[in-house]
């Protein structure tokens, strides 16, 4: 066992509901604390003389100068594992070029598609790992990442070996998920809904028998996947033993309520999601993730977080990170503006990038701290937890503990 402190402030964000609004006085704080850690996991959370007198021979990582402690962050829905570079499309779509301007000189998806089919395994791996050792900069530990930039059964596993591999580099939790149906590529000769059928024969069952992937992702809209065709795929890959998580209402309403109906673990975007369809989800089991890296990028409205926490949903904030639309990376910075423009508090925000975004990746043993719990945590240099919001981003975490060991 090992005790690690005195920290001015811990913020446990545990016994909060797992859904619905929160205010901030509802926060656990606990004044010049410690954290009791047992094989990885935390034994025990309380003051650190109380602990220190409880278990007087117990080893002591003393935590020096003034700092707070937060669960360490989940980012539940990233596309770090791609190649080339697309700040020519930022730049063309913010002199006001369309989207088929930009895909006319060769940017847009596509291009990401071609840079990362054309990349070797070694080189994505290193890459990817970079962004990885990036967010854990953050106080990241947790990371879901998708394929879709193969778009090929060949290019496809490959994305989903190369994450499958990073995951024997670093002690973050990767979590993949397989977005083979993000677009029908170019290249091939059929419909949307034979391609679909595709994925169902040709990608899902290798996926499975490589053990690559538990998830499966779609992006519903009319530049990609029609709700009909895409809820008939979503139903048979639940049926091949995949969970489900959707692309959903990004630019058109009506997909959030496919994911519903599926029964998807999350429904992720949500821009362009109409009162109705706010009420049906707040209602279901599925997580509403808010991804505020796409509305900054691509210059576009915020996911209606408030109203989906006044209903009573399950709000995650995840980053999006990918190179078209959400170059950033920075779920901290990203999780805080979009907290400015839907007024949302901090207990909501801290909530929506641990417990609640793990909830969405099944991954119910972290996100808090509490006896039990993964020893996963992130301090920062302050006197007041505050900070970490209010500086937008810019506030640097101090350390990263992954099962209770100092990473970053
Ligand atoms: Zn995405």
């Amino acid at each position: 066992m090992k005790l690690i402190g005195p920290f001015k402030q811990i913020v446990t964000l545990r016994n909060l509901p797992l859904r619905g609004k929160l205010s901030d006085d509802q926060l656990e704080i606990m004044t010049d604390g410690g954290l009791l850690i047992k094989e990885g996991k935390i034994e025990k959370v309380d003051s650190f003389q109380n602990l220190k007198e409880q278990f007087p021979n117990v080893e002591i990582e003393k935590i020096e100068g003034v700092q707070i402690c937060l669960p360490a962050f989940v980012d539940s829905h990233t596309h770090i594992c791609f190649g080339g570079n697309r700040a020519n499309d930022f730049a063309m779509r913010n002199a006001g070029k369309t989207y088929l301007e930009i895909a006319e000189t060769g940017g847009g998806i596509w291009s990401s598609v071609q840079h990362t089919r054309s990349a070797n395994e070694e080189e994505l791996l290193k890459t990817t790992l970079e962004r990885i050792n990036f967010l854990i900069s953050l106080g990241i530990t947790t990371i879901e990442i998708k394929s879709g930039y193969g778009l090929d059964a060949e290019n496809e596993l490959k994305m989903l070996r190369v994450i499958k591999k990073a995951q024997t580099f670093t002690k973050a939790t990767l979590v993949p998920t397989c977005l083979a149906a993000h677009l029908k590529p170019r290249d091939f000769e059929g419909s949307s809904q034979e391609y679909l059928q595709f994925i169902l024969d040709e990608i899902l069952p290798k996926v499975k028998e490589e053990n690559l992937a538990k998830r499966v992702d779609i992006f519903i809209e009319k530049s990609a996947f029609l709700p009909e065709e895409s809820k008939e795929f979503l139903l048979k890959a639940k049926e091949l033993g995949f969970e489900i998580t959707v692309h959903a209402d990004q630019f058109t309403s009506g997909s959030s309520r496919i994911a519903v109906e599926v029964g998807a673990k999350s429904a992720d975007h949500l821009e362009a999601t109409i009162d109705e369809d706010i009420e049906f989800l707040a209602q279901s089991e599925t997580v509403a993730t808010a991804l505020p890296g796409a509305s900054l990028g691509l210059g576009e409205k915020f996911t209606p977080a408030r109203k989906i926490l006044d209903a009573g949903g399950i709000l995650a904030i995840a980053s999006d990170w990918n190179p078209g639309s959400a170059p950033m990376g920075n779920l901290i910075a990203q999780a805080s503006i979009l907290a400015t423009f839907e007024k949302l508090s901090t207990a909501e925000v801290l909530a929506g990038i641990t417990f609640r975004s793990a909830f969405a990746l099944s991954l119910e043993d972290r996100g808090t701290l509490d006896k039990g719990k993964k020893a996963d945590f992130v301090t920062f240099k302050t006197d007041n937890f505050q900070n970490v919001l209010y500086h937008q981003g810019s506030l640097k975490a101090e350390a990263v503990y992954i099962d209770g060991e100092k990473t970053a």
